[in-house]
């Protein structure tokens, strides 16, 4: 995507064919090389080929010239890159050496990023790195990215491969974009009804409708569709969490079975755990509560009065079991 705009100390501007000499200074240093997946140019007419060949108008590719103010010189490319498959956008950099170590990379993907974000969703940046690059590391670090998993990569001409890291953060999402990051700003604002109790992980709501009396939600914290974008340690907490959760229902509501379901549809994708309370003959037929097409209905919208008291059943459960 051709995009323009200025960093204290950078010029961000759409590469073109003519900068194939100034990105020959870094496309062809094999200290820059080293962990790109490309192999390492050796003429000047290949980087041209290059940068003819890209599409400067993919709408989900923002790779921009990286210009320093204070000279004038290209001294890098880079950008992010939209994945649909993780739901989120790969940050990708190449900077000529001489100009490493003074925060460029992430003064500018910052600001990509806040760029990006006023034009379309932005729900979680991601990379993947050398697991001996600790520059790399550095620069995920600083623009909020933690540690998923170990991977791997290879160069495109199969020479190597590489023992990886996978980064990621998850972006809270404004409440037009995502119903739970909405509901959770409320919890924050203290404007939330249904709000019950903060556990490590997520947030204890009870169900805006009462049909399945005890039903009950646990809004996770991170903005993020699936469990394999959490980081170890969260995800184990947050499976704990829901367990709790279910327990305290257990207790407060008595129901004959719990039904657990990690959903995440409709705007957003922003993983929740639904608890339903079951109890004998509550559905048509056995089977999922969804086939109660009335469940949502208003008529199972519960008063005040009987709000406060569930809650103060489950709030009540869920101290003794999270002191
Ligand atoms: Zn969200």
């Amino acid at each position: 995507m051709r995009i323009n705009f200025e960093t204290e100390h950078l010029i961000i501007r759409p590469l073109v064919p003519e900068d194939a000499e100034a990105a020959f200074r870094w496309c062809g240093d094999p200290n820059v090389n080293t962990y790109m997946i490309y192999p390492l140019y050796t003429r000047v007419e290949d980087v041209r080929a290059w940068l003819e060949s890209r599409d400067p108008d993919d709408p989900d590719n923002y790779d921009e010239g990286i210009v320093l103010k204070s000279t004038g010189e290209l001294i890098g490319s880079g950008g992010m890159c939209w994945h649909p498959e993780r739901n989120a956008w790969e940050i990708g950099y190449n900077l000529r050496a001489d100009q490493w170590g003074h925060g460029y990379t992430g003064e500018y993907l910052t600001a990509l990023m806040e760029r990006i974000r006023k034009v379309r969703p932005v729900e979680a940046i991601d990379g993947v790195f050398a697991a001996e690059n600790h520059k790399s590391r550095r620069v995920m670090e600083k623009l909020g990215m933690v540690w998923v998993r170990d991977t791997q990569y290879d160069k495109l001409d199969g020479s190597r491969t590489y023992p990886a890291k996978y980064f990621r953060r998850n972006l809270s999402q404004p409440a037009d974009l995502c119903l739970i990051c909405g509901r959770i700003e409320k919890i924050m604002q203290g404007t939330n009804p249904y709000f019950v109790k903060e556990l490590e992980t997520g947030y204890v709501v009870l169900g805006d409708h009462q049909y399945f009396e005890g039903y009950t939600l646990l809004l996770c914290k991170e903005h993020a569709t699936e469990l394999s974008q959490l980081t170890p340690d969260f995800r184990s907490a947050f499976l704990r969490d829901m367990a709790v959760t279910a327990e305290a229902v257990e207790n407060a509501f008595r129901p004959d079975k719990l039904n657990y379901e990690l959903l995440g549809t409709g705007t957003g994708r922003h993983m929740h755990w639904h608890i339903f309370p079951r109890r004998s003959g509550d559905t048509p037929a056995p089977g999922p509560v969804w086939q109660v097409r009335e469940m949502n209905d208003d008529r199972y919208l519960p008063s005040a009065e009987k709000l406060e008291e569930l809650k103060a059943s489950l709030k009540k459960e869920l101290d003794r079991l999270v002191p």
